[in-house]
């Protein structure tokens, strides 16, 4: 590569490097030197004082000098790895992009049973998604286990179900989280609480029948234990007085009780969800804020239009944070809350 070659690469790339972060550049190709003009964090990053500084190949004394033996190479890698995004960005061809088809797509999802809602904007974005995987295990007199998955929209905060999203996406790793776990840990480990004791309800019939079964066993037990105490004692050929028949029926009461007690104690129920993973997804979308008018007062809120899978996720109950698309609103803070909750 000639030298002329490496500096005309220098300069595209530095060009680059400063639209990309936000930045313009006045650098004709036939210039030794041009102006730059960037955010003050970027100028700083690049190791200069102000806003605006001159850019040339050598030469300069004060400045942003892009040559290959000084520290321009250690001050673009910071730039580039703090300010311009390593990940992927997905075209969408068939969003709908207009606020009136919003108004529509909204419109079709939603029932508004006592309020009225106008779409204010929609901008693309990609959507985050937690998926956490949980080990949930109901330990009674006999022990049930499952691994159970969940996905939350983070920003939305309502559960929701990816399908085959997955497969549908070209999927990049990429380092770190965009939310943090402890924003959606407790919302999915609910969602799961719930579908677990959902799924469990044949073990815990199970189990409650045993403890029904055990229970008659012992009262059948302890009754005809009670029987024998008040029958004479056949070798004696003797009648107990009222106050011993009286002691042994007591006795045996106490014991059936504190056995009925150990009974109880060994069928109650220990619940444990313990997360055992968890994966952060970018899926494209849009996010469409909506002003929801219920009487005199006014709220917004931000809906979610997931692009792959081409539909509008629930919004979150105020009351039971299940997602709903039929909602009630409450008069002054405007709170949403599903059918099952506003009937209750
Ligand atoms: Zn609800």
């Amino acid at each position: 590569m000639s030298a002329t070659e490496v500096a005309s690469q220098l300069r595209d790339f530095t060009q680059r490097l400063i639209e990309q972060t936000g930045g313009i550049i006045d650098w004709p190709a036939d210039q030794p030197r041009g102006t730059a003009l960037v955010p003050e964090d970027i100028a700083s990053s690049l190791g200069q004082r102000g806003e605006s500084f001159p850019v040339a190949l050598s030469g300069l004394d004060a400045g942003l000098s892009v040559d290959l033996g000084g520290e321009f190479l250690d001050a673009a890698a910071r730039t580039l790895a703090t300010f311009v995004p390593a990940h992927g960005v997905f075209a969408l061809p068939s969003l709908p992009v207009k606020k009136s088809s919003f108004q529509s797509v909204v419109d079709q999802a939603f029932g508004w049973q006592n309020a009225r809602c106008s779409v204010l904007q929609g901008v693309v974005t990609p959507i985050v998604y937690h998926t956490w995987w949980f080990h949930v295990t109901l330990r009674s007199e006999d022990i049930w286990e499952t691994l159970a998955e969940v996905t939350v929209n983070c920003d939305g905060r309502t559960c929701c179900s990816l399908d085959g999203l997955l497969d549908a996406m070209d999927l990049q790793p990429v380092s770190g989280v965009a939310r943090a776990p402890d924003t959606t840990l407790e919302i999915a480990a609910s969602h799961v609480q719930q579908r677990a004791l959902l799924a469990a309800r044949p073990f815990l019939n199970r189990m409650e029948q045993r403890l029904e079964r055990d229970r008659q066993r012992l009262r059948q037990y302890y009754r005809a234990l009670s029987r024998e105490a008040a029958a004479p004692n056949r070798r004696v050929k003797t009648a107990p007085c009222p106050e011993q028949l009286a002691a042994r029926q007591r006795a045996v009461t106490l014991e059936l009780q504190r056995k009925l007690a150990e009974l109880e104690e060994r069928y109650a129920f220990d619940g444990v969800v313990r997360p055992a993973a968890l994966a952060e997804f970018r899926v494209p979308g849009l996010a469409i804020d909506v002003r929801i008018q219920r009487k005199a007062a006014t709220r917004t809120f931000r809906l979610f239009w997931n692009g792959i899978q081409k539909r509008l996720e629930p919004l979150r109950c105020s009351r039971c944070g299940q997602g709903a698309y039929n909602l009630w609103f409450t008069n002054d803070e405007v709170e949403p809350i599903c059918i099952p909750c506003h009937d209750a």
